[in-house]
């Protein structure tokens, strides 16, 4: 079982690519920019795709990914997402405007795009893996992500702010590897929290929610800081001696994780 980042960028610049996980080659978690270096053939094995929430960053790819596969479908690419984030795919992406609507193209019955609703704490089953929905704490209704392997969960936030529903819900889990957004850096504190993200002394707090002694060693992975403060950030999170006390991985597109 494998999990390849595709993105991990709170923005784009050269190299930058925004949110986006591959897993075993079928699912995807958010289409962000990332996305984009997948080839044709790539992209054709992907059959499900979660999204966390309607966000740019976390969506960008999807409607011209559709394009590219449509042409080669045997069936519709399933998008899961809260119904808020499918009603906001449909009222400002889908439109007919900004894009096709995909959803009844060629024809509603056999359309290049199926939308299927879920709810936090619901688990799908899709391509022999279990994907659960966890709380998160964003601007627009959002969730994290619970991917089954044999390792354990991995588990990803998502977009949040503080979120202790979220820490009680995988302390209870067997877990294979966190990771968790750090989008601004110590100075932008204040938009951290307008914004409903984390910044390196936010992380912390959410660290601390760990259950250190079921998973002492948990691999914990950072995501979604923005190309323009990493190096300040990660100079942040070294300060606050998170390293010390955490297995900390700076998250990279093109980097594998295999969970076996
Ligand atoms: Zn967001
Ligand atoms: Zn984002």
């Amino acid at each position: 079982m494998q999990i390849k980042v595709l993105g991990c960028s709170g923005a784009i610049a050269q190299h930058a690519r925004t949110t986006s996980f591959l897993v075993d080659e079928r699912i995807l978690i958010d289409a962000g920019t990332g996305v984009g270096d997948l080839t044709v053939a790539d992209m054709l094995r992907v059959e499900h795709i979660f999204l966390t929430h309607s966000h740019l960053d976390h969506v960008a790819a999807l409607p011209l990914m559709i394009d590219t596969v449509a042409g080669g479908l045997q069936r519709p690419l399933v998008v899961h997402a809260l119904p808020e984030t499918i009603a906001a795919l449909r009222a400002h992406i889908f439109n007919g405007t900004i894009w096709p609507d995909f959803s009844v193209i060629p024809s509603p019955e056999q359309p290049f795009l199926r939308f299927e609703p879920l709810a936090v704490g619901d688990v799908v089953s899709v391509c022999g893996h279990r994907v659960e929905a966890l709380p998160a704490q964003h601007t627009v209704p959002a969730v994290g992500y619970a991917v089954d392997t044999p390792a354990g969960q991995w588990v990803f936030t998502g977009d949040t702010c503080r979120n202790p529903a979220f820490w009680e819900r995988i302390n209870r889990m067997p877990l294979a590897m966190l990771v968790i957004e750090t989008a601004f850096s110590e100075r932008e504190q204040a938009l951290a929290l307008h914004s409903q993200h984390l910044c390196p002394s936010l992380l912390a707090g959410e660290l601390s929610w760990l259950d250190r002694t079921r998973h002492p060693d948990l691999p914990i992975g950072i995501t979604h800081t923005k190309p323009a403060e990493h190096a300040l950030i990660e100079q942040e999170v070294a300060a606050l001696g998170l390293a010390q006390r955490h297995r900390l991985v700076w998250l990279e597109a093109g980097q594998v994780f295999d969970f076996n």
